[in-house]
């Protein structure tokens, strides 16, 4: 930890060619398996500071849940939150539109960061409820809301259902066009050096003494210094592997893709666990089901039904729209909802990064940023403890931001 930590350094004065290229086994040393947002952002964060590791993945990068995701963004908190898992969030929040500037500049590909601003909306008294519950908590947290007077929605969203209960406004919910955000990370951390092998499926490890020493990939065994699994849903399979337990159970989830002629709509709408998250093309993402599946990813009547009529409800103009394909992927779970972050216990070369759930977009920056802490032995910005494997669940709760 301490010889990687001493040569990233080195490394990032990018005046020592030599012991640079003289240690270039030390730099692939670090082996991260599964390449979707959380593999490619832990990838690209250890990059910019020197380390090029070796990322793995059984099929194409990004193709699994973090292709399948809806790409939606909380709005960054004006002061840092109380809670461990907002302050992560808000982090994220604030790093993305950093990240943004930097991939387009590194890469030249617009990850397609906006700020398009949302509405979250309630048709019952007890939605209007549970809404005013988060609104109490975006006012604690600094986060700038404004609940709208009946009839003023057209200002904001003119799309809307008149017959809405309660509107409230957040104009800095953003989001991502997620594949073009993981090309863009692939394509700077393709260019950072970063040894990237796709259709490789880790199979097994090896470990002496306590520590794992190699990964072993369908295509042979790879010595390692450090690992970090950021597998998704596949990594408590793996993790198993080492005798280690750490649900991270598949939750399905469907999305419907509509096209629509011109933009009907133009901000996030959140109903409860469902959204519509509006592209600058036209196009409107109807989002999601959440769905215990097991490991089927397709699309079902019942699912894509139930989207399509909550969405006409909530938006009456979208029943023209054209339904162009819909898809599902597998949100990786945990305990208590809350990602795993952190070294394993009995292995001190062993990390994990897994476990986002609906959150795995928006919390990938500050995800890479905190295990980057880590595996330079830097002192963690924020408290970790929280995510650790071994924890007890957090006591559950209703995510101010869940998307
Ligand atoms: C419908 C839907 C909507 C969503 N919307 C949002 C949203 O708006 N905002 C948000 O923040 N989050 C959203 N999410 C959640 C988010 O997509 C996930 O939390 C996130 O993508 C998880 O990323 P990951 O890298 O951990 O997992 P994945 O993207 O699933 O990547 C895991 C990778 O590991 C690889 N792998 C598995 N096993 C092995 C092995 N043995 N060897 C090598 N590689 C392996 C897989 O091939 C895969 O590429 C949504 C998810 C879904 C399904």
């Amino acid at each position: 930890m301490r010889a990687l930590l001493s040569l990233a350094q080195l490394n990032a004065t990018k005046n020592n060619r030599c012991l640079d290229r003289g240690m270039s086994r030390l730099q692939h040393d670090v082996v991260i398996v599964g390449g979707g947002v959380i593999g490619l952002s832990v990838a690209y964060a250890l990059s910019r500071e020197g380390i090029r590791a070796t990322l793995l993945d059984r099929r194409e990068f990004g193709r699994e849940a973090s292709w399948a995701g809806a790409g939606m963004l909380p709005p960054c908190s004006e002061r840092p939150p109380a809670q461990p898992f907002e302050l992560l969030r808000s982090w994220s929040a604030r790093l993305y539109p950093k990240w943004s500037d930097a991939l387009r500049e590194e890469t030249g590909i617009d990850n397609g960061f906006r700020r398009t601003g949302g509405v979250d909306v309630a048709w019952t008294e007890d939605e209007e409820n549970a809404l005013r519950t988060s609104a109490g908590r975006w006012r604690s947290d600094g986060i700038v809301f404004e609940r709208l007077a009946p009839g003023d929605y057209v200002r904001v969203e003119p799309a809307l259902n008149p017959s809405l209960r309660v509107v409230y406004y957040l104009p800095d919910r953003s989001q991502i066009r997620n594949p073009w955000h993981l090309e863009a990370l692939k394509t700077a951390i393709e260019a950072r050096g970063v040894r990237l092998r796709p259709g490789e499926a880790v199979v097994g490890f090896e470990t002496a003494g306590g520590r794992v020493t190699a990964v072993r990939t369908e295509h042979g065994r790879i010595p390692c210094g450090q690992v970090i699994v950021t597998a998704g849903a596949w990594s408590a399979g793996l993790l198993e592997m080492l005798g280690i337990q750490v649900p991270t159970p598949p939750v399905k989830g469907q999305i419907v893709l509509l096209r629509c002629q011109g933009m009907v709509l133009r901000r996030i709408v959140e109903h409860g666990r469902m959204y519509l998250v509006p592209r600058d093309d036209g196009r409107v993402l109807i989002g999601a089901t959440e769905e215990d599946a097991g490991f089927d990813t397709r699309p079902t009547t019942q699912g894509v039904r139930d989207l399509l009529d909550e969405a006409i409800r909530l938006v009456p103009a979208l029943a023209d729209a054209e339904v162009e394909r819909a898809w599902a992927g597998l949100r990786p779970g945990s305990i208590d909802s809350r990602p795993y972050l952190g070294t394993v216990p009995d292995f001190p070369n062993l990390l994990v990064a897994t476990g986002h759930k609906r959150s795995g977009l928006q919390l990938s920056p500050a995800t890479a940023e905190a295990i980057t802490d880590l595996v330079l032995d830097r002192p963690a910005r924020i408290d970790l403890s929280l995510f650790r494997i071994d924890r007890e669940p957090a006591p559950a709760s209703d995510d101010v931001f869940r998307s």
